[in-house]
């Protein structure tokens, strides 16, 4: 990936800004340097020099586990059975009705070139899995929740104008969206990883807020708005 965790910090670095703090500490090689990590399994990241100038990047080492070497894996995708609260999925799957327009304009915000029936897709998954019955999940970061249940495919994308794949993760520590939401949403930091096939390019923090609920960016028609709807 060509960011990783800062070896003390939580800010996500470049590789050349490694080499720099490599050097601003007095390191005499990358091996010696402190390592940067990665941010979903927070295992340590080896630094690996690029073929051309400028493509150096970092990697995990071969027998890491982690949710974005295999993404099926995502543990908060394990879900624990525990009575449904049926007061709790009417709020929730209300919310998402209210402010369906505002969740796929956020959506296409954070994974951009979203196309409708990618957005159906989410809904469908959200359905199946019923996301819907967290008593913890705050409803305005449900878009935060969507992102996370496919896997967006350039193929899939509006007019098929992505070109990389993305999928959103949560720390590793997370093992249940219910631990997502006992902290607001405050401590559990939502990324995305890019990949280019099966090779992660890029790690972006993306920022949860509520914002997105009174500045659309993208907009539905009153007949696209009811077919997902119909998928709640
Ligand atoms: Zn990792």
């Amino acid at each position: 990936m060509q960011k990783a965790l800062h070896p003390f910090t939580n800010k996500l670095i470049s590789y050349k800004e490694y080499k720099e703090f490599s050097l601003t500490n007095n390191y005499t090689t990358l091996n010696v340097t402190p390592k940067t990590t990665c941010p979903v399994c927070h295992n340590d990241l080896n630094a690996r020099a690029g073929q051309k100038q400028d493509n150096g990047h970092f990697a995990h080492q071969t027998n890491d586990v982690c949710p974005t070497k295999e993404p099926a894996a995502r543990p908060y995708l394990g879900l624990t059975e525990f009575p449904v609260d049926a007061t709790i999925v009417n709020a929730n799957k209300d919310f998402t009705k209210n402010n369906i327009e505002a969740i796929f304009s956020e959506i296409s915000n954070i994974a951009i070139y979203l196309d409708l029936k990618e957005f159906i897709s989410i809904l469908k998954e959200a359905k199946r899995l019923n996301i819907y019955k967290y008593v913890n999940l705050v409803p305005e970061y449900i878009p935060y929740v969507l992102v996370t249940l496919i896997n967006f495919l350039p193929k899939n994308s509006y007019q098929k104008k992505r070109n990389l794949k993305f999928m959103f993760f949560y720390e590793n520590h997370i093992q249940n969206f219910e631990d997502l939401w006992i902290n607001n949403g405050i401590n559990s930091k939502l990324y995305r990883i890019s990949y280019d096939g099966s090779t992660t390019k890029k790690v972006t923090l993306i920022p949860t807020n509520t914002i997105y609920l009174t500045s659309i960016t993208r907009t539905l028609s009153q007949k696209q708005k009811e077919w997902c709807i119909k998928e709640l």
